[in-house]
């Protein structure tokens, strides 16, 4: 019995290597992203029961899975499924994500309108509305093969508060701050830091003027208490493009953009998909 010798040609992948994808920074701590590298044949992965990114960068594969400010160091399982491509194959494994300890610091904040803190009773079916309207949002996976995972900053202006402060709100403790602020002045630009696709704009009781923008995968990204928002649902933005302008809506001591990051529906660290410039 004769067998022919079969030739694979490993045609190098063309598609990674004609456009850089950024990894976000590998930073495994509560509030921050876990890059870990996983077999070419895992199809999806899971962390914590939600799905996770799947990034292919110079023939390796990776998933970015986002780690919630609430998580506990210590050790969680990735589940990995993976293609089946031959009798033997595994179709399901683990792999260990090590979550190490982050301290934030503590930050007071004295906020006039005291409604803003302790919201009164008829406010509450609007803030359960709103938070279940933005939960929504942040829980879509999009199963877009290639998500933009590297930002621009949304707007220009010094860090007035960075992520994962733990708050206390006229000396009551409130969630850690989930996002960072930049402050600048009302009416400055505010612009998508990467494509992305629009799936919610409202004007809610603590977020002001608010927009989230959908990268793909899990990726999302929210901008808060906007003087104006400048796009509607299902807009479909390049980086660049205008969203809105920073304001001083909602919950605020002064203009500026709160931005928050969420992958795989953890609020992480925004600095972490930076791309730095040369
Ligand atoms: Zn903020």
């Amino acid at each position: 019995m004769r067998f022919l010798t079969k030739v694979t040609i490993v045609v190098a992948a063309t598609l990674f290597s004609t456009q850089l994808f950024a990894l976000p920074k590998h930073d495994p701590v509560p509030g921050g992203v876990a890059v870990i590298p996983v077999p070419l044949s895992t199809s999806a992965a899971h962390f914590n029961s939600r799905p996770v990114m799947l990034l292919k960068q110079g023939g390796e594969q990776y998933a970015i899975v986002g780690i919630s400010l609430k998580t506990n160091p210590g050790d969680y399982p990735l589940e990995l499924i993976h293609d089946r491509t031959g009798p033997t194959d595994q179709r399901q494994s683990n792999l260990n994500v090590a979550v190490g300890t982050k301290e934030y610091r503590v930050q007071r904040l004295t906020i006039a309108n005291k409604r803003k803190v302790n919201p009164y009773k008829e406010d509450m079916d609007r803030i359960i509305r709103e938070r279940n309207e933005m939960n929504k949002a942040f829980k879509s996976f999009d199963k877009l093969a290639q998500p933009a995972t590297a930002f621009e900053l949304p707007t220009e202006g010094p860090i007035s508060s960075p992520f994962g402060l733990k708050r206390i709100l006229n000396d009551q403790p409130r969630n850690p701050h989930s996002g960072l602020d930049i402050a600048a002045p009302t009416g400055t630009d505010i612009r998508a830091p990467a494509a992305g696709r629009v799936t919610a704009v409202g004007n809610y009781f603590f977020n002001g003027n608010t927009v989230l923008l959908d990268h793909g995968q899990g990726l999302i990204s929210m901008y808060c208490h906007m003087s104006k928002t400048k796009v509607a649902i299902g807009d479909v933005l390049a980086s660049g493009d205008l969203i809105g302008k920073v304001g001083q809506t909602g919950r605020v001591t002064g203009p500026h953009l709160h931005w928050s990051v969420s992958l795989n529906n953890a609020r992480v660290n925004p600095n972490l998909f930076i791309t730095e410039t040369p």
